[in-house]
């Protein structure tokens, strides 16, 4: 059975991109590769294949990217778990 989980674009440096993937198990993102700005390997509205790494037990197996890219103020500072801002996020998408 597919599990399909939301993921983040994320324009880190360099040109790389990455995907973040929010974990309720972890309380904070899971990142995957998603290959550069230049060549970027998936597209928002996309629905990849990724096995999951989250060591707590959350299980996806495809990432459906989102239209909204990742925001740095998601996580906080010092732990790298979700942030309020994280939280109003989920607020106005719901
Ligand atoms: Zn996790």
């Amino acid at each position: 059975m597919t599990n399909t989980t939301t993921g983040y674009l994320f324009s880190g440096p360099r040109g790389t991109l990455t995907l973040a993937v929010p974990c309720d198990a972890c309380q904070a993102f899971h990142w995957h590769g998603a290959g550069t700005v230049e060549r970027p390997l998936h597209a928002p509205g996309d629905v990849t294949e990724r096995a999951s790494h989250c060591h707590n037990g959350n299980r996806y197996s495809a990432i459906r990217i989102s239209d909204v890219p990742y925001d740095r103020a998601w996580v906080t500072p010092m732990r790298g778990r979700f942030s309020t801002a994280y939280r109003r996020h989920l607020e106005v998408a719901r």
